[in-house]
């Protein structure tokens, strides 16, 4: 068995409470042991691998529930002449940048096969742990239809063995797509019940599935071991359709109104705010390299953006830390944390909302999520106090050592 202890570190263990100073925390094999103050956490006799923080600040391994892994800026041309498995090649790249940051799980909103997860899996790759939904259920003529107007199609996912086109119109349509979804291997359903920012024939505010579809989308996962769904919506009678329909997580919200907070907070539905995803597409829009729809779209929601994830934070709706990370470079993920402090949130609301709660969002709360005795030992140390400035946490150098299953897998103490 080997054994790590890290010491001489604050202890933020992403449950919310008081940090610890002079903590440690005792790791066997892949998994946490004992955390908490030193004195209750002894360095145990024997053959122990010390890892001295250095008086900065240890935390659970990051989590964004919201990446698209595969995808990396969004230029219509310039990936039309991409040969189409350089995908895969960059994918490492995107996998170890978003580790290196100090996320050590994610949720994959679209375009990650079960091939690219089993690479991570058995350690082919560095990535952090994953799950995935293979392609997102769309209408047709819905966000992620890629049909343009001149005719021709750019599609970001294209299909391929194991990755199943998701258009799906009328109830056998989609009944059959969750079908086809699952056998590919995912983990969790993702649909777009509305219109987005990055298509080229619609809008945010346009209702896409029908009430019924997404009933029979919900009921279709459900009977697979309680696999959930995740939708995309943006405009506020979407959002209130999902909800309703026993949607597990809202992804952007943008529009949401009073009624779509309130049926939020009876269902317990997640919302994943991705206040990254616009502000990247206009940062990035304006260097070229997005399509001018998109662009356009992006100026339009940002504010009503923001305001409309504040009135959810403020009324307590559960927020998991969620990006879009695709849209802007992997690895920038933890800027949303900026963010969320910018629309109201505490900085350790944002670290829960990262840590605890993301794990939450997946799932995944018996494993990751927070530095407890029995979580997997998923581990990041900071120099700087991410409390005091929040914003530290997206500065590459400032992330020193990265845990994952124990192992570490970025040492830049
Ligand atoms: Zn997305």
């Amino acid at each position: 068995m080997a054994s790590t202890y890290i010491h001489n570190g604050v202890l933020i263990d992403g449950r919310g409470g008081a940090p610890i100073p002079d903590a440690a925390v005792l790791v066997e094999d892949n998994r946490i042991r004992a955390a908490g103050a030193v004195t209750g956490v002894p360095r145990p006799a024997g053959d122990v691998t010390l890892l001295d923080a250095q008086g900065g600040y240890i935390l659970p391994g990051f989590i964004d529930t919201h990446v698209h892994v595969m995808t990396e800026g969004i230029d219509v041309i310039k990936d039309m002449q991409t040969p189409f498995s350089m995908r895969f090649y960059n994918a490492m790249n995107h996998l170890r940048r978003t580790l290196e940051a100090g996320l050590t799980s994610v949720r994959d909103a679209g375009g990650a096969d079960a091939g690219v997860k089993r690479a991570v899996e058995t350690g082919v790759i560095a990535g952090p742990r994953l799950q995935i939904s293979i392609s997102a259920l769309t209408i047709t003529g819905g966000h992620g239809d890629g049909w343009m107007l001149s005719g021709g199609e750019y599609e970001m996912f294209p299909a391929y063995p194991g990755m199943p086109d998701g258009k799906a119109d009328g109830l056998d349509e989609v009944r059959k797509k969750v079908r086809e979804m699952l056998r590919a291997g995912a983990d969790i359903i993702k649909i777009h019940a509305t219109g987005g920012v990055l298509s080229p024939t619609d809008h945010p505010e346009f209702t896409q599935y029908s009430p019924e579809e997404l009933e029979v989308i919900v009921r279709e996962a459900a009977y697979r071991r309680g696999i959930k769904v995740m939708a995309h919506a943006q405009g506020a009678e979407g959002v209130k359709n999902a909800v309703r329909a026993g949607i597990h997580s809202i992804e952007h919200g943008i529009y949401l109104d009073d009624e779509a907070i309130e049926l939020m907070l009876e269902h317990g539905t997640f919302l994943v705010p991705t206040l990254l995803a616009p502000l990247a597409v206009v940062e990035i829009g304006e260097e070229g390299g997005m399509p001018d729809y998109g662009l356009r779209k992006a100026r339009e929601v940002m504010e009503i953006h923001n305001d409309s994830i504040a009135r959810a934070h403020k009324a307590g709706v559960k927020i998991a830390m969620g990006t879009d990370a695709g849209v802007m470079p992997h690895g920038t993920n933890l800027r949303e944390m900026g963010l969320m402090v910018n629309i109201g949130m505490t900085p350790m609301e944002a670290i829960v909302a990262t840590t605890r709660v993301a794990a939450e969002c997946l799932g995944w709360q018996d494993r990751v999520g927070t530095v407890e005795a029995g979580k997997l030992a998923d581990i990041v140390i900071a120099r700087q106090d991410p409390l005091a400035d929040i914003r530290s946490l997206e500065r590459l150098e400032n992330i020193a050592v990265v845990m994952q299953d124990g192992k570490v897998v970025k040492d830049r103490r």
